[in-house]
């Protein structure tokens, strides 16, 4: 069936008459429906933030801290074997392992370079479900790493990765899609953005993050961002609105924060929340601050 404009007034005019019915709908209270389990607020940090040379020694210093996980951060295929052996003697998990947009090659206009994209992709997965990790942090290109279209990328994306999606479960993790801000990813800005290439993959191992600086640039509200990403939501990156640590931004941190885990609390979120951001002053000071600014956030969302 077609309707023109003037099919579409007179419609228009029939929804008139039932508006009060709309208005005593919208009157009745939101119902959100309770948590499948209680959200629980799990710290992760990556490893240029944290005190110490080496990595033995920055992993004693977080646990110390009381952090409960680690993220590893760039390129780090091949290294399993040195990380795995220092956590052993730690009682830290790895959380999402940041991998990035391996210079947006996934949506190259070379198939070759797509191809081989891929075979690459799979090894960072390999890398993940080896280290037990809660998935594979994933931005298909950073803007200036590509000269496609929005439209253009979300059809390359939805149809080149559910694939790697079910190569993921197989393997034991997932793909973390992470939004990013205007400037860095023009595709994948909001939390939303990241939700609907997720159900348009409609694989359970296409899955999605959500970062508080990005938030902060993007999104009108932390706690409409993390609703939006509802059950694909499998990460959280930590950082104040100056991209420092949560909580050095005091004034702006607080309401942000609040409003962003009482998202976390409604979805019943399980997995890692974990710092990317500088530091402003002494990390040995600053740092455990920082973490009791989360933890009493945390208490009061
Ligand atoms: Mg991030």
């Amino acid at each position: 069936m077609t309707i023109n404009r003037r099919g579409f007034l007179a419609g228009s005019a029939a929804a008139v008459a039932g508006a009060g019915l709309v208005r005593a709908a919208q009157a009745a209270p939101a119902r959100i429906p309770p948590p499948p389990r209680e959200a629980v607020l799990k710290l992760s940090s990556q490893l240029g933030l944290i005190p110490g040379k080496e990595l033995p020694e920055k992993l004693a210093w977080m646990e110390r801290a009381g952090f409960d996980a680690v993220e590893p951060h760039g390129n780090i295929i091949g290294q399993e074997k040195e990380l795995l052996a220092a956590l052993r003697n730690t009682k830290l998990k790895v959380s999402a392992l940041c991998w990035g947009s391996a210079k947006g090659a996934i949506v190259s206009r070379d198939a070759a370079t797509r191809a081989d994209a891929v075979v690459q992709f799979k090894r960072a997965i390999d890398t993940a479900a080896e280290l037990q990790s809660t998935g594979v942090i994933h931005v298909p290109a950073f803007s200036a790493e590509t000269d496609r279209t929005n439209q253009e990328i979300r059809e390359i994306v939805v149809d080149t990765l559910p694939a790697i999606g079910e190569y993921a479960v197989k393997a034991g993790t997932r793909v973390l899609l992470e939004p990013l801000n205007r400037k860095e990813a023009f595709f994948l800005r909001q939390v939303a953005d990241g939700a609907a290439i997720c159900r348009d993959c409609n694989s359970p191992g296409i899955c999605l993050m959500a970062d508080f600086y990005h938030m902060g640039v993007e999104e009108t509200s932390c706690l409409g961002a993390i609703l939006s990403g509802g059950a694909y939501l499998h990460h959280v990156h930590l950082a104040s609105k100056t991209r420092v640590l949560p909580g050095q931004d005091a004034e702006e941190d607080e309401p942000r924060y609040l409003d962003g885990f009482r998202g976390l609390k409604l979805i019943g979120y399980q997995d890692y929340c974990s710092f990317e951001c500088g530091c402003r002053g002494n990390r040995e000071e600053e740092i455990p601050k920082s973490m009791a600014f989360l933890r009493r956030m945390w208490e009061q969302a």
